[in-house]
């Protein structure tokens, strides 16, 4: 059984992107605009000596009462379930959000091995503007650029490593 990889985070920080890279695919639906990506999405992945399965999911409104973001949450959830890791994405240029907080709290209760990526970190000075991602209380932040290529591998060593 190849290890599974769920990706998740608030909407728009780059999950789909990240998706796409990891699986050399363009089948994640890459918008510009928050939640397009409302389904659980599977792909293939094979980086360095590492096989996995990635799940892509819709983004997470963890106190959502109803309606897309009810089924976003669930999504989500049930993706983490499905998971042997965690990859926590963010936007390195937005900053903490209080949704990230949100998550990461869910996730801290959870206890499932998880990893941090920053996403859109290309271009900025490593680790300068990544210091306020540690306040959530899950480890180390991996710098990340979805888009362009950037820390992928270091990610995915990150990630399944310790397994
Ligand atoms: P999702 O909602 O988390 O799945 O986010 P998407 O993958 O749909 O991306 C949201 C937006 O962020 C799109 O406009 C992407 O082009 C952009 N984006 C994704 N990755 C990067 C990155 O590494 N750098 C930059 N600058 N933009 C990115
Ligand atoms: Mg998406």
């Amino acid at each position: 059984m190849k290890p599974v990889m769920a990706l998740v985070g608030r909407p728009n920080v780059g999950k789909s992107t990240l998706f796409n890279r990891l699986t050399k695919s363009r089948d994640a639906i890459v918008a510009d605009y928050a939640g397009l990506t409302r389904d659980r999405h599977y792909g293939n992945a094979k980086h360095g000596r590492y096989e996995f399965i990635v799940i892509d999911t819709g983004g997470f409104e963890p106190d959502a009462e109803s309606g897309i973001y009810k089924e976003m949450a669930k999504q989500t959830r049930q993706a983490v379930a499905e998971a042997d890791v965690v990859v926590f994405v963010l936007d390195a240029r937005a900053g903490v959000s209080a949704q990230d907080h949100d998550i990461a709290n869910y996730l801290r209760r959870l206890g499932k091995p998880t990893v941090l990526a920053a996403n859109k970190a290309e271009g900025m000075t490593e680790g300068a503007q990544l210091g306020e991602f540690y306040e959530l209380g899950l480890g180390e932040v991996h710098p990340v650029s979805a888009a362009h290529g950037q820390g992928i591998r270091s990610l995915v060593d990150e990630a399944f490593d310790p397994l």
